[in-house]
């Protein structure tokens, strides 16, 4: 069975793939983008500022929607009152605001790209629930916690930048024992997956591993599986690629034949176009995962 459409999370001198250093500190010019994984591009390419257009005014920066966020959290078998709870790749926060309102905890809301934590500062304002959120811009593989530090680590559509055995594996000692992870990660359903697909992601050094890989993994980084399911084609259509659809022909009319922007445009759409051709074999899941 082909699990993946990539190269495997680890290079060969055992080092994060190269979009999490693009997402992060280190700086690169005139790389593809991809806006699945990651928002990592958008963050050191010279046309920032496009990309920084089309999401920033975007509900979310990845497929996901708020049902499935509680169909999560209410698979997790015991939260205390007041969990501390971390946002890994939490964008402009639509599922920070989901669990705040889900518990009376505090939330750490941590992304690398300051304009999107301004969003959250903003609207916990409005909300009246600022006591609650903590914004903090720092690089996911660089975490400034103590060991032990929260009751849940929660990340939607972010952990592929580190890879997702990688990422769990580092992330869970932020947790405390008996603590939990919740992830949503894009997932591979059914397979063997088309050459155009796999063609398609390559070049973004994007894995895609099927949901029995990624149980392996998870018993690899040392956590029990409590829990998984997939997230419906609407988190992609309805709440992710229409809403994206909108800026995208509004920035058209807006920027003309600007080619810069028309390259970046063009490429977000071709991403909509091949999961609409090929969602049969590939879409998010969740995975509800426990610290022993
Ligand atoms: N969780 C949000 C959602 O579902 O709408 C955003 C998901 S978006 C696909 C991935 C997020 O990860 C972006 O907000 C991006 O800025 C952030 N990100 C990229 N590289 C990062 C890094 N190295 N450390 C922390 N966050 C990062």
């Amino acid at each position: 069975m082909q699990e993946y459409l990539a190269e495997g999370d680890r290079n060969e001198a055992g080092k994060y793939p190269e979009r999490l250093s693009l997402a992060g500190r280190h700086h690169r010019q005139n790389h593809k983008t991809s806006i699945l994984f990651t928002l990592t591009v958008l963050v050191t390419m010279t046309s920032e500022d496009y990309f920084h257009q089309v999401f920033r005014s975007l509900p979310r920066q990845g497929p996901g929607y708020s049902e499935a966020t509680r169909k999560a959290w209410s698979l997790i078998p015991f939260v205390p009152p007041h969990p501390a709870i971390l946002d890994i790749g939490c964008g402009t926060g639509t599922q920070t605001r989901d669990l705040a309102a889900l518990t009376g905890g505090t939330i750490t809301a941590l992304d690398i790209y300051e304009p999107f934590l301004e969003r959250i500062t903003e609207w916990s304002k409005q909300e009246r629930i600022s006591h609650r959120i903590r914004t903090l811009q720092a690089s996911m593989d660089d975490l400034p916690f103590d060991q032990k530090e929260f009751d849940i680590i929660w990340s939607e559509g972010a952990i592929d930048i580190m890879g997702f055995e990688m990422g769990l594996s580092l992330w869970k000692q932020y947790c405390r024992h008996g603590g939990y992870l919740v992830v949503s990660d894009m997932t591979l359903f059914d397979s063997p997956a088309p050459e155009e697909l796999i063609n398609f992601w390559k070049p973004y050094g994007v894995t895609v591993f099927s949901e029995e890989e990624k149980a392996k993994q998870i018993s690899r980084a040392g956590l029990h599986l409590l829990n998984m399911f997939r997230l419906e084609e609407k988190g992609w259509l309805e709440h992710y690629y229409e809403p994206m659809q909108k800026v995208i022909e509004k920035l058209r009319k807006e920027q003309g034949e600007n080619p810069e922007c028309a390259g970046i445009l063009n490429a977000l759409e071709q991403e909509a176009v091949i999961y609409r051709k090929f969602k049969k074999f590939y879409g998010y899941a969740f995975f509800i995962m426990q610290k022993q």
